[in-house]
């Protein structure tokens, strides 16, 4: 008896998977290239992340091979995740990038996947990097001297780490105007209480936002001569949320160039269903002070306003392993720790930016809030008038006057930097969430830390005033500010 001979029709299809799966390997291999030539043509890509970037290829390339019209359309869907994901960035439909990729389905399998392949390098040239927003500020006799602004998200007061060199000043009891980013940074910018803005209250699936007429930080300081760039990669701090008002160079990491295939197969391998986080912000902290500095750099011939916006310490439960809630409970050490680690790790970067600036930038170190670590049984921000959401780290370096201490409003900051006097900032009025209270009202014992009562509405003078905070407290109640009626 003979031993039966091979099927060519089975091995000639083994070759084609193999061809395709040697093929897809084209996708990290391009962009590992581009972002080791020139930071223009893509971000640098990290040799674990094309690694796993190409085994997920590899893995989907045997898979489709193994449906009837799968190799024909490997290419079209390769191709149409690369485009979708291109068109994203430039602000048109995804499905424009789909539809585009189609036609590859009509190619020859290997000449498709090589096509498609190509499609990695087309996104970094066509993605627009840093577009100049708006004219430079016109040229002022004096200028005040360089500013930068950094704020980190959901760092806590006790979390501030050591400062670099000399001169800084720490404001120990600064209160954020909210326990969470949009409404807490519109009050950054704009210099106003939420109740005066009335940004950040849920409505109809999205959010209230400011009057755009009122003029923010940034726009107030370019009006002095600055010139003003924003680095930043929170979701809420966008653009069409009105953040990259008064800065003649807004970054948002989101429009960059990225380890785009990486994205998308995430997306198709369904890694986010098993719990993987779709956008790693803290991974893009580095990104955000090297193109900071280099821009910091770039616009040295004016005086200059920088703001950058780092996440490390808000990602310190991306890790799947911590996303548990049965982990408050069980091991809340173990959070507490991986919330100091990320916090850490965002100083360092914060750190790394500050020396970067040189000695003689006024500085200044602030949070949009904190976050509850098991205080009252609660964990996360967002949820509470309480100490450990409100109080955050404030810190400054290179302005004249020193602070007479007490409660520091953050919302007052933004005129106080206009002033370029902080000493003021400590006879402020605090205002929290809306709710407004004087300072010695406020009955926050930040020192001691043993604030618990959320406080209750301030009775309004006129009856206009009431009927306004009357609506916000409803609206404060349901996001959980507030107790109920
Ligand atoms: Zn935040």
């Amino acid at each position: 008896m003979s031993r039966p001979a091979p099927d060519p029709a089975a091995s000639s299809h083994l070759r084609e998977v193999v061809i395709a799966v040697v093929l897809v390997q084209l996708v990290p291999i391009l962009e590992l290239v581009c972002g080791w030539v020139s930071p223009a043509l893509g971000q640098p890509v990290r040799l674990g992340d094309a690694l796993v970037e190409g085994l997920g290829l590899a893995a989907l390339a045997a898979l489709l091979y193994a449906l009837p019209a799968g190799p024909r359309l490997l290419p079209a869907l390769v191709a149409g995740a690369l485009l979708g994901l291109s068109a994203e960035r430039l602000g048109w439909p995804p499905l424009l990038g789909v539809l585009i990729a189609l036609p590859l389905a009509a190619l020859p399998p290997r000449l498709g996947l090589v096509f498609a392949c190509l499609c990695a390098v087309i996104p970094p040239q066509l993605t627009p990097r840093a577009p100049e927003l708006g004219p430079p500020p016109a040229r002022r006799e004096s200028p005040p001297p360089d500013l930068a602004l950094i704020t980190l998200d959901t760092l806590r007061a006790d979390h501030l780490g050591a400062l670099p060199g000399e001169g800084w000043w720490v404001f120990d009891q600064a209160i954020s105007a909210a326990p969470w980013t949009l409404p807490a940074m519109d009050s950054l910018m704009l210099g106003e209480p939420v109740r005066r803005h009335g940004g950040g209250l849920p409505i109809d699936g999205g959010f209230t936002r400011p009057s755009p007429t009122t003029p923010v930080l940034a726009e107030r300081l370019s009006g002095l001569g600055m010139r003003a760039a924003a680095f930043v990669s929170n979701p809420h701090l966008r653009a069409s949320f009105g953040f990259d008002r008064g800065f003649q160079r807004f970054d948002h990491s989101d429009a960059w160039e990225e380890p785009h295939a990486a994205w998308a197969l995430w997306g198709l391998v369904g890694w986010r269903a098993l719990g993987w986080p779709p956008r790693l912000w803290a991974r893009r902290d580095p990104l955000l002070v090297n193109a900071a500095l280099r821009w910091w750099a770039e616009a040295g011939d004016a005086q200059r306003f920088l703001w950058v916006h780092l996440m490390s310490p808000h990602e310190y439960r991306r890790d799947p392993a911590l996303s548990n809630p049965a982990l408050e409970k069980e091991d809340p050490e173990r959070l507490r720790r991986a919330y100091a680690e990320a916090s850490a790790r965002g100083w360092a970067e914060a750190t790394r930016l500050i020396e970067g600036l040189g000695p003689q930038t006024r500085i200044v170190l602030v949070a949009d809030h904190g976050e509850s670590l098991g205080e009252e049984g609660r964990w996360g921000h967002g949820s509470a008038l309480i100490d450990p959401q409100l109080h955050v780290p404030l810190a400054a370096r290179g302005f004249g006057e020193g602070p007479s201490g007490g409660q520091v409003a953050v919302a007052a900051l933004a005129d106080a930097l206009v002033r370029g006097a902080l000493g003021s900032l400590s006879a402020e009025v605090v205002e929290v969430g809306g709710l407004r209270r004087d300072a010695s009202g406020f009955g926050l014992r930040i020192a001691g830390g043993s604030y618990s009562a959320r406080p209750p509405p301030a009775p309004a003078a006129d009856p206009a005033e009431m009927a306004v905070q009357g609506e916000l407290l409803e609206a404060l109640h349901a996001i959980g500010y507030v107790p109920g009626p």
